[in-house]
């Protein structure tokens, strides 16, 4: 069985969308499913077990409230987002978001080790989140143009933004090799295009 078809699963996600719509954000049930399943899938890695134990051994009731809190960043957890219109971006424009959210996934991956860990974590489940809504987006769209919801969209600046500041400030890297013979990309060059591409969420 997938992990995905578990009843715990599917009760979490349920409590996560709610957690996360009492504090103003809409979050889609397929961008939730992408969160619980990116957690899993980093702790299982982690702790070398099966994505299915770590469900069952340490994901538990508390964590919908837990990581709405963390992953809905506003007055302290307390307060409510101010709403964030929906957006509509041309189809190239979308991809080039994608291709964004996909580096900044690469550089939180590669720095958990020496970085801050909960703040790569947390840029994973929200740019794994913003993917989910971007595909979803991509998918349904009756236009030639791509509408993505304004909570993927503030997620999206929330990622690319800490990406960009961590990247320029030498604390996320490219790569978790300390080879110095190994060819790494310029952080100058990732952090310029970063740039670029936040300018499509600002
Ligand atoms: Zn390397």
């Amino acid at each position: 069985m997938a992990v995905q078809d578990d009843p715990k699963f599917q009760q979490l996600v349920v409590a996560f969308v709610e957690e996360c719509s009492h504090r103003g954000v809409r979050l889609d049930r397929a961008a939730a499913e992408g969160v619980l399943a990116s957690q899993l899938s980093l702790y299982a890695g982690r702790a070398r077990v099966s994505e299915m134990e770590v469900l069952e051994r340490y994901f538990d009731e508390r964590w919908p409230r837990r990581f709405a809190v963390l992953f809905v960043r506003c007055d302290g957890g307390i307060g409510r987002r101010s709403v964030e219109p929906d957006r509509s971006y041309a189809l190239a424009n979308a991809c080039s978001l994608l291709t964004a959210l996909a580096k900044a996934v690469e550089l939180a991956v590669a720095s958990g080790g020496h970085a801050d860990r909960d703040e790569c974590d947390l840029a994973i489940a929200s740019a794994a989140a913003c993917v989910a809504e971007l595909g979803a987006a991509v998918r349904s769209r009756t236009t030639p143009d791509v509408v993505l919801p304004g909570s993927a969209v503030r997620f999206a600046r929330e990622v690319l933004d800490v990406a960009a500041e961590r990247a320029a400030s030498g604390s996320w890297r490219c790569c978790w090799c300390s080879d110095v013979r190994h060819e790494h990309e310029q952080p100058q060059v990732v952090v310029e295009q970063l740039q670029v591409d936040l300018l499509l969420v600002r």
